[in-house]
């Protein structure tokens, strides 16, 4: 089990000296306040990574966590709330407003391209009467990248909080939580910032504070209530006892990223995500999107008579190695090279390039020429 090759969107491969970190000695999280600084220090490693001075919580739970916390924190029974989707997490956020009671208004527009900026702007001049909208950085299944730089200070102009979804876009993407007005911005450690999964970050602005603190009804539920948090590192008490191991890992993969850089690491990943494009459509497949690729991944169709399954299983059983298909309706339609985070590595690229391009040869697709001498040719 532990010796395949993992070339999924997420999780994504660990450095061996963060897996080692999550082998040291433990302390015990809940009394030793030495501990309690060390948390706070990694979460403004994690402030100073995506651009924020606003309060980071790191919560025990996996990135779906945070989706939930967030919703749960913020709606009212009533609320109205507007979710902006252009792929499956964006318009799944449906699911956790209206669990919460809010009122849905979904905003869903075509997979294959970003949200438009000015389609929103005139959307809001007609109904702008949301308490707040969420929205998705990088939507996975599809690797659409959104504009959120410039859709959440048009919907910040409206007085509506925004929350984004950026598991998979952080640290792969350019992400300015302060610059871009991201009220709420979520996070997961096992996308490209490169630690096993089971922690979430979260960022938490004033005004949502201010908005969640307001409320006239309790928020529902312990875990998901963002307010809990509060005044944690004064007080040095967690509101539960820290997974501490997981933190100390996701410490160190934080290091990495901050010894690296995170200019050098953004551009690490925009190189390669870049060359894979270009050398896979000269090679003969299509791109899914239209446009508005996130660098983190590249979403391919293949072609019907070979199915993204029946690819994605040869792949698994001639090479051992992990590659993912799409979800729901484009399970069999779409493969997807993850290229984030420590998979975003030219060594590794090079590898599942090859890999791919011998799988779909094997299933009897001809591409126009080798994918690996493709992706040399536009890396630069
Ligand atoms: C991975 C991911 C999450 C976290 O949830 P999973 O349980 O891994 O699906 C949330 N949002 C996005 C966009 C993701 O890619």
């Amino acid at each position: 089990m532990n010796n395949k090759l993992n070339y999924a969107p997420g999780p994504s491969e660990v450095r061996e000296n963060v897996r080692l970190a999550r082998s040291q000695k433990t302390t015990n999280p809940d009394i030793d306040v030495e501990f309690v600084e060390f948390y706070k220090n990694t979460c403004d490693k994690m402030g100073k990574i995506i651009d924020t001075k606003n309060d980071i919580y790191i919560l025990s739970g996996e990135g779906i966590l945070g989706l939930e916390a967030a919703c749960a924190s913020l709606t009212e029974p009533g609320d109205r709330v507007l979710v902006i989707g252009n792929g499956i997490y964006g318009d799944g956020f449906a699911d956790f407003v209206s669990m919460y009671g809010g009122e849905v208004v979904l905003y869903s527009k075509e997979y294959s391209k970003g949200i438009d900026i000015d389609e929103l702007r005139k959307f809001l001049q007609k109904d702008s009467n949301f308490k707040y909208a969420t929205l998705v950085h990088c939507d996975t299944p599809t690797g659409v990248l959104n504009d959120v730089g410039s859709l959440c200070p048009i919907l910040k102009e409206y007085g509506i909080i925004t929350v984004v979804d950026s598991v998979a876009g952080m640290v792969g993407e350019k992400l300015k939580v302060d610059d871009w007005s991201i009220d709420i911005a979520l996070g997961g450690s096992q996308k490209a910032i490169s630690a096993p999964a089971g922690l979430t970050i979260v960022s938490v602005s004033d005004d949502a504070k201010k908005v969640i603190k307001n409320r006239k009804t309790n928020v529902t539920g312990f875990y998901c209530n963002l307010l809990i948090w509060e005044g944690y590192y004064e007080k040095k008490y967690f509101p539960y006892t820290m997974p501490i191991s997981d933190i100390i890992g996701l410490d160190r993969a934080l290091d990495n990223i901050l010894d690296e850089g995170i200019e050098n690491v953004l551009d690490r990943h925009e190189k390669i995500a870049s060359a894979v494009r270009k050398s896979v459509e000269e090679y003969g497949l299509e791109l899914f999107l239209e446009k508005d690729y996130s660098n983190t991944v590249t979403a391919l169709k293949i072609p019907e008579s070979i199915g993204a399954l029946n690819l994605r299983n040869q792949i698994l059983n001639d090479y051992n190695t992990l590659i993912a298909t799409s979800l729901a309706e484009y399970e069999d339609k779409i493969l997807r090279i993850g290229h984030m985070g420590e998979n975003a590595v030219l060594s590794k690229i090079l590898y599942i390039l090859n890999v791919v391009d011998n799988g779909l040869r094997t299933l009897g697709f001809e591409g126009k020429g080798n994918l690996v001498e493709l992706f040399n040719k536009y890396y630069i």
